[in-house]
């Protein structure tokens, strides 16, 4: 009876840590670092004049961050880039008082609440601290002010939502048009920087992109050969596989979704009935 007790004492205790969030702080290559909020990442640039930080996520993440910059040698946030305006990454700039916040013109006069100081347009370069941030719009798709930031001298492109390494698209990619997600892609793709770090999931290179590229165009044209060989979206949900990415993140849980989402798509856009 007392292990009984004793197992449920530690079961008890155990529950909530397991709920507990998890944030960390990782090196991705020189100042650059990946800062974790349970499935979602910020980027993280240590300059001399201040950081630089890609996406708040939300408050408490932001309140996290200010207390464990130091263990990396970090002063305060002084630039707060919002990769686009989607809740789940673009809450909580309110952590960063003062900061300098930076969105694409398409992106809300005030993201959470937050003011934006600068609006940018196709194209913007911040020279920080001996660092240089460049940052591109990608154009409309996943999102209206999509953004894609790079950093040198470290080559380093921080893509958030429209492409992750060896990571499925995330469920039916919300009834967006893919053809101009693809452009998005594309866009991405024309961009030079080495190592690939993503908004969520594992830290890859470019050539991880180029198979995100890969991945879409045969997503398409197996669920249009499918929909032109008579089957419907729920057959192919059910049927349809691609081997070649079976040990991708979150392949059996998202793929159906990525299939439903790319029927939807040729459906809408009239490359199929
Ligand atoms: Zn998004």
């Amino acid at each position: 009876m007392k292990r009984l007790l004793t197992t449920l004492i530690l079961l008890a205790f155990a529950l909530p840590v397991t709920a507990q969030d998890t944030r960390k702080l990782h090196p991705v290559k020189g100042d650059v670092y990946l800062f974790q909020n349970n499935f979602h990442m910020s980027l993280i640039v240590k300059t001399p004049e201040g950081t630089v930080r890609v996406d708040p996520i939300n408050a408490e993440a932001g309140a996290w961050l200010n207390d464990n910059l130091p263990s990396i040698g970090a002063g305060p946030v002084s630039h707060l880039i919002y990769s686009h305006s989607h809740a789940d990454h673009a809450s909580g700039g309110s952590a960063h008082p003062g900061a300098i916040t930076i969105a694409h013109e398409n992106a809300p006069e005030a993201i959470d609440g937050t003011e934006i100081t600068v609006q940018i347009g196709q194209f913007a370069s911040l020279a920080h601290g001996g660092k240089t941030i460049e940052m591109t719009f990608l154009g409309s798709g996943h999102g209206e002010d999509m953004i894609a930031v790079v950093v040198r001298p470290e080559n380093v492109g921080f893509i958030v939502d429209v492409a992750a390494p060896k990571r499925m698209f995330f469920r039916n990619m919300g009834g967006a048009n893919l053809d101009d997600w693809k452009a998005q892609i594309a866009t991405a793709q024309g961009l030079e920087f080495e190592v690939f770090a993503p908004g969520h999931g594992i830290v890859g290179t470019k050539a991880d992109l180029d198979d995100v590229m890969t991945y879409m165009n045969e997503l398409e044209a197996a669920v249009l050969a499918g929909l032109q060989a008579g089957k419907t979206s729920e057959d192919l949900q059910a049927t349809l596989k691609l081997d070649a990415y079976k040990d991708w993140i979150q392949y059996d849980a998202w793929f159906p979704m990525n299939v439903e989402g790319m029927a939807a798509h040729l459906k809408a856009t009239g490359k199929v009935n």
